[in-house]
């Protein structure tokens, strides 16, 4: 079972933001921008080109909700949304899963920039502030 598998079925913890039937979103653990946000399809598939349409289209949308969520809670400029499909492309672990990740204005290129690492309750509170309501889902 791969570590995404772990975390969905709750074995191992997560700083949880979202949750439905088709996908879960956490917290990246080791982000290139705090609140860096990972959404992982609970379908065990490594590629998207193997996973189903009507999951993938749901995805996108999920992925433009959690683009907003940043914007709003924590007046990120821009996102970066993006997939390692494979691990040439560097792919670490093989359960396809969205980045994204909250990009400001003040700090380098996404090529450039250092990973970070949480302090203290630092990932509780960015968890608190980026957690998915019923109103972020109206579109
Ligand atoms: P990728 O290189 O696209 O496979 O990305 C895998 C991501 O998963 C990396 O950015 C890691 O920091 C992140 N990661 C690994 N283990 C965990 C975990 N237990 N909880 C949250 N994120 C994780």
């Amino acid at each position: 079972m791969d570590i995404f598998e772990e975390i969905i079925k709750g074995n191992i913890p997560s700083s949880k933001i979202y949750e439905d039937e088709i996908c879960v979103a956490i917290l990246d653990i080791n982000p290139f921008e705090k609140g860096h946000v990972l959404l992982i399809p609970k379908c065990n598939e490594s590629l998207i080109e193997n996973i189903d349409s009507s999951i993938l289209s749901h995805l996108a949308v999920i992925s433009a909700v959690i683009s907003k969520k940043l914007r709003t809670a924590l007046n990120a400029d821009d996102t970066n949304i993006l997939i390692n499909n494979g691990p040439v492309a560097g792919q670490e672990i093989k359960h396809t899963h969205i980045h994204i990740i909250p990009r400001f204005k003040e700090r380098g290129g996404l090529m450039t920039i250092q990973k970070q690492k949480y302090n203290g309750d630092e990932q509780v509170e960015f968890r608190n502030k980026l957690l998915i309501s019923k109103d972020d889902l109206k579109r």
